[in-house]
């Protein structure tokens, strides 16, 4: 790939176009989630040559796993197979390092670009050493997201990478662990993708879909939202063999979807305004997600309603339902007009949640009734 890809053409620029939003070629970052084997990772780097347009080719050697006890990557001995790859396919290869010692292993093997994975980055100290184990490199480093959604904390880690000299800083949205029920694995929260492309006109934005998605049937949906979002590249995990990936198994693509997602996007592209159809499936499928989302929340605060109908005695639940939704409605009347919500609907819409909350917690044994 040429470097002109992560930070976009000189015409581009002079033009004032950051490059590959939503008209140019996403930069794409595509392969398994870890490396197992040279056998696996010659196998998916020879599928990902044949289609797809990939840019990078990665793979994970150190795995930041929640569980002691689930495979923590083949560690340093992958290099040399992530070299094997670059040589035998003369793809660039990308991995991610979690502390100093992984980034200098790293630039011996001659690692075309390296990731901060997202617990890494809620560490300022370790991102402080790795940013001063790379001072000066010029091979793009791209930060994830940090677990929790901390615009600033994003920025920070970004920063230090660009106050040491590092030539080419990116970023990768990979989606927030929240709490609550979600079809997402990882939420994406497009409007803090967006505030940090504020702060940094002109970053490479590239968005994790696999990640964020949690599993391999909504990677499509993710990665077009991300790309009208303003991405201007996308990472996504592609096993050969998904099923007996040795991590993230039910995320990963095989790589005929992952070829046929890639065609699909590109003919969207390239969609003139009058021949919308596929698009409108598209986002009308993407709204039946969003409404089961609804469902899901809405079911999350009736259990919270019940639960504090057991704890309250009946005279001060009935004392203190009309001071909640004055209070709750202040507060979410200023959130609604920010995300453009007409006030008198936002209104209603509580009116009714309220009512049924009130429903609820009645039909909840010894209350109102005692
Ligand atoms: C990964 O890219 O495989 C990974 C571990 O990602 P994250 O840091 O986003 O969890
Ligand atoms: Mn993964």
């Amino acid at each position: 790939m040429k470097m002109e890809k992560i930070n976009g053409s000189e015409s581009d620029k002079k033009a004032g176009k950051r490059y590959g939003e939503n008209s140019g070629n996403p930069v794409i970052i595509a392969g398994p989630c870890s490396a197992e084997s040279p056998e696996q990772m010659l196998e998916a780097a020879n599928a990902m040559k044949l289609g797809g347009n990939v840019d990078y080719f990665r793979a994970g050697l150190w795995k930041p796993r929640t569980s002691p006890d689930s495979f923590q990557g083949v560690g340093a001995g992958g290099l040399k197979w992530l070299r094997e790859v670059k040589q035998e396919t003369g793809m660039k290869v990308a991995t991610e390092v979690g502390c100093e010692k992984h980034a200098l292993e790293a630039l011996k093997y001659d690692i075309d670009l390296l990731w901060i994975g997202a617990r890494t980055v809620s560490n300022p100290f370790v991102v402080q050493e790795i940013a001063e184990a790379l001072r000066g490199v010029d091979i793009p480093v791209l930060v994830k997201n940090p677990l929790n959604p901390d615009l600033e904390l994003w920025y920070g880690a970004i920063a230090r990478f660009m106050k040491l000299g590092i030539k080419e800083v990116g970023a990768i949205h990979r989606g927030f662990s929240l709490w609550g029920k979600s079809i997402y694995r990882n939420p994406p929260i497009w409007k803090i993708q967006r505030s940090l492309q504020e702060r940094l006109p002109g970053i490479l934005m590239v968005c994790d879909p696999s990640h964020i998605a949690g599993k391999r049937s909504l990677v499509p949906l993710v990665s077009r939202k991300a790309m009208e979002e303003g991405a201007n590249g996308l990472m996504i995990e592609v096993h050969p063999d998904p099923a007996n990936a040795m991590s993230d198994a039910p995320q990963q693509l095989n790589p005929s979807s992952f070829y046929d997602m890639i065609r699909d996007m590109d003919l969207e592209r390239s969609l003139s305004a009058a021949d919308e159809d596929p698009l409108i499936d598209e986002l009308t499928s993407e709204m039946d997600q969003v409404d089961e989302l609804l469902v899901h929340t809405i079911a999350s605060r009736m259990e919270l309603s019940r639960q504090i109908a057991r704890m309250k005695n009946s005279d001060r639940l009935r004392d203190l339902q009309p001071a909640n939704l004055e209070k709750a409605l202040e507060r979410l009347h200023g959130l609604a007009s920010e995300d453009g919500l007409r006030p008198d609907f936002v209104h209603r819409l509580f009116d009714e949640i309220q009512r049924e909350s009130c429903h609820v917690q009645s039909s909840c044994p010894g209350v109102f009734n005692k």
